[in-house]
């Protein structure tokens, strides 16, 4: 039900690890994994989009969110996305990450872009 993705920075090139992103079958209710960055210490980890405080693993910093929460999904804004997701059982309400360049959390240039690389579930 997830999605692997990898990012990449066309400036620093450095070798960020793929990321499991969404939710598994039994828990994707309580639980969803979204990328953030922590541009203080240059952290890019999952966080769970539920959870009340996203704080970086290694410097408790407050993290940032890629992508972003919409109402509207099924919009053809976002039909360029490289990983979307649907919260609640009805309504068009969900998180959706653009196929498009994010502020790398290691060199802070805007040059990093999200590739979908499988699938887990
Ligand atoms: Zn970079
Ligand atoms: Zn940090």
């Amino acid at each position: 039900m997830g999605s692997l993705i990898t990012p990449h920075c066309s400036n620093c090139k450095f070798p960020f690890k793929q990321m499991m992103v969404g939710g598994g079958m039994r828990d994707f209710l309580e639980s969803v994994k979204i990328p953030f960055s922590c541009y203080d210490c240059g952290t890019l980890s999952v966080q769970n989009i539920y959870s009340p405080s996203k704080k970086c693993s290694k410097c408790r910093k407050e993290m940032v969110m890629f992508g972003k929460e919409v109402s509207d999904m099924d919009s053809d804004e976002y039909r360029d996305c490289v990983f979307d997701w649907g919260m609640g059982s009805f309504g068009s309400e969900g998180y959706v990450l653009m196929n498009e360049k994010y502020q790398c959390p290691k060199c802070k240039t805007h040059n990093l872009l999200f590739e979908n690389t499988g699938m887990w579930d």
